[in-house]
């Protein structure tokens, strides 16, 4: 695998795979790679003939006083990793090639990227658009890969493709759990052994309000209390607990369509979000 660290590198080499007549898949990540990334780098292989996955903390998506400086890193592993689940290209820029000085453009998506993570984690969603849209026009891919960990960013990348005519197809994937169904993420090297413990309370949450669909709730807002309080009494502090349509996230009343919960809770300064289809179950 081979690691490159200028855009204008990138965008040879991808144009020379594209002058072949090969396909290019591109899996975005910030690193630190779990089961999680390597399914999606899996599926890209399995998609497209040339892998790139993108290795890049982007500072421009984390607020004022969030973990950017602490988020965790292992680029050596990650380049190990990631070969074997037949990336061909780590693509690793600097904070300084993708925001040089005089850096002044910003992307954004309204509506899809307006509550949730956009409401709490001011700037967010902009900072994501942006650097996806800057990986794009670097790695110039036919296919992108996406988790639905993050969901409701899976929904502001597809609108964002479709708006601005990117010609990029979107996979979603779904979201790899550990045994006990804790969705992986890089942050879970946060938790300590209890903490993790009460963390658990959001996926059962989730898993038992599909449950509860399954048994023929309809009511959102019985569904969403229900979970908020198993959380809350877990020990967490409640960010939101969201009923949506899974295709436009607008806010669901009753569970007549595709729905999905979206829950982001905090244990002390760690944050964590996840999400599942309720409906169909
Ligand atoms: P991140 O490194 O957190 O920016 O994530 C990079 C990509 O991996 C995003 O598309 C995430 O949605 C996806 N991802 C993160 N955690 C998981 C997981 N547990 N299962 C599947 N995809 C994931």
């Amino acid at each position: 695998m081979q690691v490159i660290k200028q855009v204008e590198q990138m965008r040879r080499w991808s144009e020379s795979q594209r002058s072949k007549g090969l396909t290019v898949g591109c899996v975005p990540t910030m690193g630190f790679l779990h089961e999680g990334h390597l399914s999606l780098l899996r599926e890209c292989s399995r998609r497209a003939d040339r892998v790139v996955m993108t290795l890049f903390v982007n500072p421009s998506q984390f607020s004022a006083g969030e973990d950017y400086e602490d988020y965790p890193r292992d680029f050596e592993g990650d380049c190990k990793n990631a070969e074997q689940c037949g990336a061909d290209v780590a693509f690793a820029p600097s904070v300084e090639e993708m925001y040089p000085e005089g850096y002044q453009t910003y992307v954004s998506v309204t509506e899809v990227s307006r509550d949730m993570e956009g409401a709490i984690r001011f700037g967010h969603f902009p900072g994501v658009v942006t650097i996806v849209t800057k990986l794009f026009n670097a790695v110039l891919p036919h296919l992108a890969v996406f988790g639905e960990k993050d969901y409701q960013q899976l929904k502001v990348i597809e609108r964002l493709v479709e708006d601005l005519n990117m010609g990029v197809e979107i996979a979603g994937l779904p979201t790899v759990r550990e045994d006990d169904g804790m969705a992986m993420s890089s942050r879970n090297v946060y938790l300590s052994g209890p903490q993790r413990q009460q963390a658990l309370a959001i996926s059962r949450s989730l898993f038992e309000a599909r449950q509860a669909v399954q048994n023929g709730e309809r009511e959102s807002s019985v569904l969403r209390y229900d979970a908020a309080v198993k959380i809350k009494s877990a020990g967490m502090e409640v960010d939101y607990v969201a009923v949506r349509d899974s295709v436009t996230l607008e806010p669901l009343v009753k569970i007549d369509r595709p729905a999905r919960m979206l829950i982001a809770a905090r244990l002390g300064s760690i944050r964590l979000i996840d999400n599942m289809q309720l409906f169909p179950g």
